[in-house]
């Protein structure tokens, strides 16, 4: 018998397709064409790889096999040897584009520094020097705590040039944080700086880095300190060392390292929305290679383009689509500083005119963000050079797509929604904006070479918009090895959910999803977050959207909440526009709302207002916690990832 699905109750059928102006330059021109390219690659994806391995990287010696697949193990380009930092750098200095801008910093006081090709290698080789010195060899992890400034990609871009695996620690997590993880990676150097700005502020860093090293993390031996603020800084004799004084003298040439393709290039702990975050393992040449064509196929990148990425480098979404896939295709990435702050909403808008960025990929929780503070702030500013958007990190709600569209993108300006994860490496469900018509809140479909699906928990495949779990039923280049040290929780987490089906194995996202008559791929929300109503089974992504299509929310998230008659009962967090304030009458035309968007099945039993919604620190809604508030119970898993804990106790009083 199979297993209960989730059902779709979303209804949103607006489509835009490409501009003809758009298409004519893109890479990929046409729907055709990607339904060729999809279809090729499904035939034979390892030969599909490797015509690209070979035509869009170098490498120093050429693997002997393609794919080696021994579920739930992949190893791609056996026997390959390169070296990520010299794609990213060294290839580019003979051509033209040794000259060009490879990465545009803006500080948030206003300061700003451009890196041509030729002055990052210089920087990156004199840093895996001073690493080097240091006592790093090849194969010893670094760990990277780091404001958004040059030294934190030019830290990551050291790291593999000497074959040091990174793992970069958001430098908004604690020092508790940042102990664990550096314990778990067994780090032996921490790259860090003073400080950084953020919203106005000087935060510091190495004070979290003294607090987390302070009744010792064994492995580490040193502490590598950019200086950004210029605060007071203490200096642990003989462990701490100051970038400037070391660089200084250092030599400006450093070999790349060669690396096997199975090499591990990097650790990076997941967001911890749905519990315990995961030490993900990505190696050097399948990663290089995915990164690479996702970012240049589905952002269409050209070498006229200004790219901007508002992530931080903390995220998978930094590492793969501001460092390495830009760095490697030979494009011009923009990094920010700081964050929209009271003091200029519109700071992200001054960038876009400032440098007259191309393309802009954010994360809906921001697009929220800035619908929240008014249209008045990106109207003052001349956008018109922008000619694509992005967005991922959560589903984005139709009405936000809608305002992105026409507020941002002039109505002119394609939006990829890049579905993907810190284990995919890269865009896994994305459209690519010269070929494929968009409609707001869908994913589209699949990048080429990437063989998704929606099942049953027997792992059927379900019907046309039938809700189920989306799957992956092809090893790709660039998903994950292993959980760093944890082999068995990488196959119970996401190879023994649904049993291999006819002999293959299925990779199983932790998404809800549906595919739509045309194949489109919605994505519904976390299966986690699935709320069991009479019996029907529903995302919450869709009531979320009926919600925020009001005019009055800004944002909303929904949970069930255990109900005597119902199983489960929909409860709603909202928070509202400004100039609108909760009340029993808004409750009520809010529950009506969503009963005309969706039908009665959905109707909310009970909304709660609220000023915000605890959020990761990069900034998705954690349900879980507010599941547990709204059935009354304590909270409990893990909350370390949290972004503001005064945000839960908000919401506890107002219970
Ligand atoms: P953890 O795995 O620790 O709970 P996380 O899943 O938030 O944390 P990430 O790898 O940063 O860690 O996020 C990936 C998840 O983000 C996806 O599984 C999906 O739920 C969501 N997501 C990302 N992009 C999109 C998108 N475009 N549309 C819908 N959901 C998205
Ligand atoms: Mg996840």
């Amino acid at each position: 018998m199979s297993q209960p699905t989730i059902e779709s109750i979303l209804k949103e059928k607006r489509l835009f397709p490409p501009s003809a102006e758009f298409s004519q330059t893109a890479h990929i021109k046409h729907l055709d064409e990607y339904q060729k390219l999809y279809e090729r690659a499904a035939a034979d994806p390892e030969q599909f790889w490797a015509e690209l391995a070979e035509s869009e990287l170098h490498w120093f010696k050429k693997w002997d096999r393609v794919l080696d697949w021994q579920p739930p193990n992949a190893q791609w380009f056996l026997g390959g040897q390169l070296n990520i930092s010299y794609n990213c750098l060294d290839r580019h200095l003979t051509t033209w584009r040794k000259n060009k801008a490879a990465l545009i910093w803006e500080g948030e006081p206003g300061d700003s520094r451009t890196l041509t090709y030729a002055q990052l290698h210089r920087e990156v080789c004199q840093m895996a020097n001073v690493i080097k010195q240091l006592g790093v060899q090849k194969g010893d992890r670094v760990g990277i705590y780091m404001p958004m400034i040059p030294e934190a990609a030019i830290a990551m871009l050291a790291c593999a040039r000497i074959g040091a695996p990174h793992t970069v620690v958001f430098g908004g997590f604690s020092a508790e944080a940042l102990r664990d993880r550096l314990v778990d990676a067994e780090a032996k150097l921490v790259i860090t700086a003073d400080g950084g700005f953020r919203k106005d502020a000087a935060i510091p860093l190495k004070i979290q880095v003294d607090k987390a090293l302070e009744h010792g993390v064994s492995s580490v031996d040193n502490v590598l300190v950019v200086k950004r603020t210029g605060e007071k800084t203490h200096m642990e004799p003989g462990r701490d060392h100051w970038w400037h004084d070391l660089q200084a003298g250092v030599s400006g040439h450093c070999d790349a390292e060669v690396m096997d393709s199975e090499d591990m290039l990097f650790i990076l702990y997941t967001s911890g929305t749905t519990g315990k975050p995961k030490g993900v393992v990505h190696t050097t040449g399948g990663y290089n290679l995915y990164t690479h064509v996702t970012n240049k196929w589905a952002f269409d990148l050209q070498d006229t383009d200004v790219y901007w990425c508002t992530a931080d480098v903390g995220w998978i979404t930094g590492h793969s689509y501001i460092v390495y896939g830009p760095l490697s295709n030979g494009a011009t990435t923009v990094m920010y500083e700081g964050a929209p702050r009271s003091s200029n909403p519109g700071c992200f808008w001054d960038v876009v005119e400032k440098y007259g960025v191309t393309i802009f990929y954010t994360a809906p929780t921001a697009i929220r963000a800035f619908i929240k503070m008014g249209e008045h702030h990106p109207k003052a500013r001349d956008l018109s050079s922008l000619r694509l958007l992005g967005t991922v990190g959560e589903p984005i709600n139709p009405e936000a797509w809608i305002w992105y569209h026409r507020v941002i993108g002039g109505e002119r300006c394609p939006i990829v929604d890049t579905w993907w994860q810190t284990e995919t490496g890269g865009f896994m469900i994305t459209p690519l904006p010269g070929a494929t018509p968009t409609k707001p809140g869908s994913a589209t479909m699949p990048f080429p070479g990437i063989l998704a699906d929606v099942v049953d928990l027997d792992g059927n495949s379900v019907g046309e918009n039938q809700g189920g779990y989306l799957v992956v039923k092809h090893p790709w280049p660039g998903m994950m090895r292993t959980v760093y040290g944890d082999p068995d929780r990488f196959r119970r987490t996401y190879w023994e959910h649904i049993p291999p089906k006819d002999g293959q194995y299925l990779y199983f996202a932790g998404d809800g999803a549906r595919r739509d008559e045309t194949g489109y791929y919605w994505v519904m929300g976390r299966v986690d977050d699935v709320i069991s109503v009479s019996g029907h089974r529903l995302g919450t992504m869709e009531i979320e959207s009926a919600l925020v299509s009001h005019p009055s929310v800004a944002e909303a998230a929904v949970v069930g909440k255990p109900d005597e008659l119902r199983g489960e009962a929909v409860v709603a967090f909202v928070s509202l526009e400004d100039g609108y304030q909760g009340s029993e009458d808004l409750e009520n035309q809010l529950k009506e709302h969503v009963v005309s968007e969706i039908g009665a099945l959905a109707r909310p039993a009970e909304i709660r207002f609220t000023d915000d919604l605890p959020k990761t620190r990069s900034g998705k809604i954690m349900r879980r916690l507010l599941r547990s508030l709204a059935s009354g119970e304590e909270i409990s898993g893990d909350t370390s990832t949290l972004q503001d804990r005064s945000v839960l106790d908000k919401l506890r009083e107002g219970a």
